[in-house]
């Protein structure tokens, strides 16, 4: 055993059920382990590494920001977190932007506005219920993980938050019902449900939240944690659909490997935020937003259409395949259903050099969304290799 998995097991706290490799170095899209060897990856340390590692703009931005200055809290301002808010609107849509460092937190901000909007318009605690999906996830903080619609979640470190309400994905009836009862605030949803096994939300039953929560005097809330920052071929999952929600959270790419998340505040909420109802310490830290920024100057309309391509070219290339049982999502977010227990499947693709995931009981690929055509093209043919096994 290395020096570095005995520490782990000495002083880390043991929360994750770790796969046997330590890395080193990244180069585009390959990860390099501490004996030397050569990995691609497919995974993108879960969505976050979209312009995969060493990107030389992104490296530049960061190198410069961190020596011209680091940090100095939210009781200032910097230009880096300017720039990036300016940005984000414009490209999204949506008014205004709170920063913090991760996705859980971007959801925290997400629901915070979400029930002040509702206390403002309604009264306090009249309409304080956020809705949520079964099979859904948002995060590990004791809000998130009620706002999570799966059971499996909901023990041991309770009392949780109140407030919460879950209804099946695609029922339109089902949503219906619980805004009838007139105290709900927000309808949160991914576009396509990542942790609960790459599966995407009908198209008709995204407009139809759209469409009854406006008409109930809710918010539509998605969580473009996963989805967001180009992993689907659009810079947000929902602009593949013709209409704004009212909230988004986002977070993993968005600074393309710093921690970093947001939470973007559409027109009936761009004021709902006031001085002292929320803050971060780190949020908006000026090396993360400059980061970002080398992330969305890159993130081009050229690009998005190459992540519709070689999410087009992975699933055709899997699809029908022997041991496939089929492939879900959207871009470069892809779930594989397969014959093979998938945990020992991510473990020969990485004994072969290849980098996976896994979501449920599925295979999950998240590319850096400039993956080259032949490291992709490489790692498909191996991919497929181990699944017909
Ligand atoms: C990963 C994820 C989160 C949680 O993000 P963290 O940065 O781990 O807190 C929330 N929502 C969705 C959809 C996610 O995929």
């Amino acid at each position: 055993m290395t020096q570095t998995t005995e520490l782990y097991q000495a002083y880390i706290a043991d929360t994750y059920a770790r796969f046997p490799v330590t890395f080193v170095r990244g180069e585009g899209a390959y990860l390099f382990d501490d004996a030397g060897k050569r990995y691609i990856d497919m995974g993108s340390g879960i969505a976050v590494s979209v312009l995969g590692y060493g990107n030389a703009a992104w490296e530049a931005a960061v190198c410069a920001q961190a020596h011209a200055l680091s940090h100095v809290s939210n009781l200032y301002f910097t230009q880096p977190q300017a720039e990036l808010a300016h940005i984000l609107c414009q490209r999204s849509g949506m008014k205004r932007v709170f920063f913090g460092n991760s996705g859980a937190e971007a959801n925290e901000c997400l629901i915070k506005a979400a029930r002040k909007y509702s206390a403002d318009k309604y009264g306090e605690n009249v309409r304080p219920v956020v809705v949520t999906l079964a099979n859904s996830f948002h995060g590990r903080t004791l809000a998130t993980l009620a706002a999570t619609g799966q059971d499996a979640f909901h023990h041991t470190f309770g009392p949780f938050p109140e407030g919460f309400a879950y209804v099946p994905p695609n029922d339109t009836a089902a949503l219906k019902a619980v805004l009838d009862t007139q105290t709900v605030c927000a309808v949160l949803v991914e576009t396509v449900q990542g942790e609960g096994g790459v599966e995407p939300l009908e198209p008709a039953y995204l407009d139809a939240v759209r469409t009854l929560t406006q008409e109930y005097g809710a918010l539509m809330a998605v969580d473009e944690v996963q989805t967001g920052n180009g992993r689907t071929g659009k810079l947000f999952s929902y602009q593949h659909y013709g209409w704004l929600p009212d909230i988004v959270s986002t977070a993993k790419g968005l600074a393309g490997g710093l921690p970093m998340g947001a939470c973007l505040l559409g027109e009936k909420v761009a004021d709902t935020l006031t001085p002292g109802s929320h803050g971060s310490t780190f949020g908006g830290n000026p090396v993360c937003a400059a980061a970002a920024v080398a992330v969305q100057t890159q993130l081009t309309d050229e690009l998005l259409s190459e992540v519709t391509r070689k999410g087009e070219y992975i699933r055709s290339q899997l699809s029908g395949q022997p041991g496939v049982q089929g492939v879900s999502g959207q871009g470069l977010m892809l779930g594989i259903a397969c014959d093979k227990e998938p945990k020992a499947l991510v473990n020969a693709l990485l004994a072969r050099g290849v980098v996976c995931l896994t979501a449920k009981n599925k295979l999950r690929l998240l590319p850096p969304l400039t993956i080259p055509w032949d490291a992709l093209e490489k790692a498909v043919t191996i991919i497929k290799e181990e699944l017909a096994k």
